[in-house]
Formats: C-alpha cells, sequence, structure tokens
C-alpha cells in the first residue's frame, strides 16, 4: 500500500475593516437593510471612476510586513472580467500576476511541537462583490451592499523552491488559520469573523506518494466558515484522494463545496469550465507608488504581534508555552492579562484566572476580553483580597463571577454581601464543636482510623459558614477536636 502526503494551498479573503469601500465614499459595515449603501460607483453605472481608497492599501501593507512579505515598491490593479449578477460593472478590481502588494513572505506555527514557516505567495487587494440569496425555487435576491467592500486575499505558497515549508496535514491548515486570523486582529485589519464571512478560506489540495518531488491534481474547497469546517473538510478531501488513487482512478482538478450536514464535498464545478478572465491593467486607476521611508515607517509602527508577544511571556512572565499560546491568541486578552499583572506581581496565578474563569465567562457571553464589565485592576485587587485573608480562594470565584455581571469593584462586592472570610477562632471553633456534636458515627469511624473523613467535616463546616471559614484554622481545629 502506498503511502500518501498531502499538499495544501490556503487562499484567504479578508475584508478589510475600513469605514468607507476600496473605491467609494459607502460606508461599510455588516447587516443594514439591503441595497442602501451603495453608489453609482460601487453598483458600477456607467460613467463613475473609482478612487483608491489610502487606508485599505496602507492595511494590506501592514499586513504583507506583519507577515514577513517583500512589499513591492510599485504594483498595479487589473480588471478580472467575469460576467455574474453578483458584479454588477462586469468586472472585479483586483491585483494579478506579479505586481500584488506583498510576497514571499511567512506566517510560523508549531503543531505537535513541529515548527514550520509556512510560505505565502502573495497579500494582495481587491474589492468584495454583493451578495447573492438564493431564496426558493429559482429565485434569487441581491445585496449590493458587498459590493465594493475592501477585500485582501492572503495566498500561501506549496512549492518549498519558495525556501519555505508546506502545509502537509488538517492540523497544520487549521492552526495556520489559527495563527493568520490572530494577526490580522493584532493588526486591527479584520474582525476575523469567520461565520459573518467577513473571514473567508478557501483550501487547496492534492496527495501524492510521500517522497515524490512532483505533485498531485489538486481540489479546491469551498464554502467553508468556521475552523472546524476547515480541518473537517480536509480531512474528509484528503481521504478521499487517497482511496480514489489506490483504485487507480485520477483527480479531477475542479472546485467542491464543503456539505457541511453531511460531512463530505461534492463537485461544484470544473476548473476546465472556468471563465477566462481576461485580465489586464485596470484603466481608470493610477499606478500604487510606495516611498520606502513610508514603508520602514509602516514596518516600524506594526503592533507586538501574538508569536513575539508568546514568546515574551515566557520569558518574562515565566508562563508555560501553551498558557501563553492561550492568552496572546487574542489580543484583547492579551492586554487585560499584562494590565492586571502590572497590579498583582503573580504572573502565574493571573494567568490561571484569565485563562479559567475569565475565559469561560467570555465565552459563554459571546464578548471579547475589552467588551467585558471586569478591568483588570479589579482582577488585581480581588486577588489581593485573598492574599491578605479578607476572602477565601472560594469565595474569590464568587466575587468574579459578580465582578463579570455587575462591573463593581471586588470590596464593594465583598463588604455588600458579607462575604468576609471568618478567621476569628473562637467564631469556628463553636462551628467545629456543632459539626463534631452533630456526627457521632462520623467521629467513631475517623476515631477508629478513617483519617479520609476529615474532608467531610471540613465540608460541614463551610457549608454551615456558608465557605466563609478560613480553611487553614477550620483544619487545624478539627485535627486538635478529633485528635490525630
Ligand atoms: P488558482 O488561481 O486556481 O486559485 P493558485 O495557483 O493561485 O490557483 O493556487 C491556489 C493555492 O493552491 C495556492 O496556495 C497554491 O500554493 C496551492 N496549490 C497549487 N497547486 C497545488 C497542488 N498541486 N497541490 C496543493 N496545493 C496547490
Ligand atoms: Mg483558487
Ligand atoms: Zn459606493
Amino acid at each position: 500500500m502506498i503511502d500518501y502526503e498531502p499538499v495544501i494551498g490556503m487562499e484567504v479573503h479578508a475584508e478589510l475593516l475600513t469605514e468607507s469601500k476600496m473605491f467609494c465614499g459607502c460606508k461599510v459595515a455588516f447587516g443594514g437593510a439591503p441595497n442602501t449603501r451603495c453608489c453609482p460607483v460601487c453598483l458600477g453605472l456607467p460613467g463613475s471612476l473609482p478612487v483608491i481608497n489610502r487606508r485599505a492599501v496602507e492595511f494590506v501593507v501592514r499586513t504583507a510586513l506583519a507577515l514577513n512579505c517583500r512589499v513591492n515598491q510599485n504594483s498595479i490593479f487589473h480588471r478580472k472580467n467575469y460576467f455574474y449578477p453578483d458584479l454588477p460593472k462586469g468586472y472585479q478590481i483586483s491585483q494579478y500576476g506579479d505586481t500584488p502588494i506583498g510576497v514571499n513572505g511567512y506566517v510560523e506555527i508549531t503543531v505537535n511541537g513541529v515548527t514550520k514557516r509556512i510560505g505565502i505567495r502573495r497579500v494582495h487587494l481587491e474589492e468584495d462583490t454583493g451578495k447573492l440569496l438564493h431564496v426558493e425555487g429559482d429565485l434569487s435576491q441581491i445585496d449590493y451592499n458587498r459590493s465594493g467592500v475592501p477585500l485582501m486575499e492572503i495566498v500561501t505558497e506549496h512549492d518549498p523552491s519558495s525556501g519555505f515549508d508546506q502545509i502537509n496535514s488538517a492540523d497544520e491548515a487549521r492552526e495556520y488559520l489559527v495563527q493568520l486570523r490572530a494577526i490580522l486582529m493584532y493588526l486591527g485589519v479584520s474582525d476575523g469573523k469567520m461565520e459573518e464571512g467577513s473571514l473567508r478560506c478557501e483550501p487547496n489540495v492534492s496527495v501524492r506518494p510521500k517522497g515524490s518531488d512532483t505533485f498531485g491534481t489538486r481540489t479546491e474547497i469551498k464554502n467553508l466558515n468556521s475552523f472546524k469546517a476547515v480541518h473537517s473538510g480536509l480531512l474528509y478531501e484528503i481521504e478521499r484522494q487517497k482511496k480514489a488513487l489506490s483504485r487507480g482512478e485520477k483527480i479531477v482538478h475542479e472546485t467542491r463545496r464543503w456539505d457541511d450536514a453531511r460531512g463530505r464535498t461534492a463537485p461544484m464545478r470544473g476548473k476546465e469550465l472556468e471563465q477566462e478572465y481576461r485580465y489586464f491593467p485596470e484603466p481608470d486607476l493610477p499606478p500604487l507608488s510606495f516611498d520606502p521611508e513610508w514603508i520602514e515607517e509602516q514596518r516600524r509602527s506594526l503592533p507586538e504581534l501574538p508569536q513575539q508577544k508568546k514568546k515574551r511571556y515566557i520569558e518574562e512572565y515565566w508562563l508555560s508555552e501553551s498558557d501563553a499560546s492561550v492568552i496572546t491568541a487574542s489580543r484583547a486578552l492579551a492586554e487585560f492579562y499584562e494590565a492586571a499583572v502590572s497590579g498583582y506581581r503573580d504572573p502565574k496565578v493571573v494567568a490561571n484566572w484569565v485563562m479559567g474563569d475569565f475565559l469561560r465567562l467570555l465565552n459563554d457571553a459571546g464578548v471579547d476580553a475589552n467588551e467585558s464589565k471586569i478591568k483588570p485592576e479589579m482582577l488585581a485587587d480581588m486577588l489581593k483580597l485573598v492574599d491578605d485573608g479578607t476572602i477565601s480562594g472560594k469565595i474569590a470565584k464568587a466575587v468574579f463571577a459578580e465582578m463579570f455581571q455587575t462591573g463593581r469593584p471586588p470590596r464593594e462586592i465583598v463588604e455588600g454581601k458579607g462575604l468576609v472570610q471568618i478567621t476569628d477562632e473562637s467564631a469556628i471553633e463553636s462551628v467545629v464543636k456543632q459539626v463534631i456534636d452533630e456526627n457521632p458515627n462520623e467521629v467513631e469511624r475517623y476515631k477508629a482510623g478513617k483519617k479520609e473523613l476529615l474532608g467531610f467535616f471540613v465540608g460541614q463546616v463551610m457549608r454551615l459558614t456558608k465557605g466563609k471559614a478560613n480553611p487553614g484554622i477550620v483544619n487545624k481545629l478539627l485535627r486538635e477536636k478529633l485528635g490525630g
């Protein structure tokens, strides 16, 4: 049986977070009543002329730099001609051939302890199309609000002659997407919302006998709107191709659709039937020409990126690789973490709260760290209350949840709800006595050697004091009274 290896290339489209569209002043925003954010330019009316959105160009240059690309000092726009109702002009303005804004970069990923630099072939700028809604039967509706929204395309390189590594598994493909999305969100150029379609991914995949130096015929998978779909779609397609080749069949170069409900891919259209796009330079737009000094200025002003941040957390805060990965996955979470650490100097304790209770509450509420009512200094203050014995670790969990709900500072919650820890020995002692009196059988068994019953007594004291008794004192007093 031949051992096959997959080779994967990823095409990612990201709608850019600009105020206005690529070539006109219409607002960019998700949703809105259909066809209310349109003008003669983005509707492609005759005689209208496009004007380049400077901010969109800046976003793509910054992305290219963040992806370690070379930025072409001169690049141009092209017309990609095809006729489809979501494209009112009859062509899409894009960047073709060897003149994209960025070329020859890489994204670093680590999967199962192996680090790879995935080659980036190109980063270019284009415009989004309108949105077709297939209602039912042969009725379709069209919304041009999306038409002309700035769209960035990022394509990986599968050929190792680029000097970089290739993607060889569904796991690596998903991790590439996770890393790329984090970078785009750190840069603030994309909102990363795959479910809303502002970040879209089309993987290309082929398989070949391991060790072969030629590539197999690839297929392209469309309609993927989550990490899970990218992963499952690739797993399915890799298996399908392996089986087909083992049976002596040929892979057809085609575009396939991912059917999430059925968990399989199905042919959509053959590549040979795809349009001849008749690209030519866009005559209505000037070429882009960047001052090298301006490019350097962009490079200098890039934010700290996820991988750099992660490395710094490991060195500066002594976090484990996996803790650092979890926290730096979102820029907002990382910024929260750093601010909390500056108020409470135990990075590991802060990390546990951020990755545990905080992340869980954020996920349940579906919000990002910067949208939360808890501010970093509130976490720091709460941890100080634990340290000085005002509240127990258990009560801290309740206080944290309350802070998340209300945004009130921890001391106010603790005082308002009477959650202050009981450290008065005589108060705890009377409860300990009560528990011992009420449970003679357990006391007898404990004295006969069943020492693990201590936990039971501690639990009873905690129940009666509503979790407020200082656990150290409770343990000490119980041991004294029970003997042992
Ligand atoms: P298209 O113009 O048809 O979309 P591209 O040449 O731009 O094709 O390639 C799209 C993606 O597919 C790139 O990431 C590229 O590296 C990848 N790719 C190309 N050929 C293969 C192949 N034989 N196997 C796997 N991936 C491939
Ligand atoms: Mg393609
Ligand atoms: Zn417009």
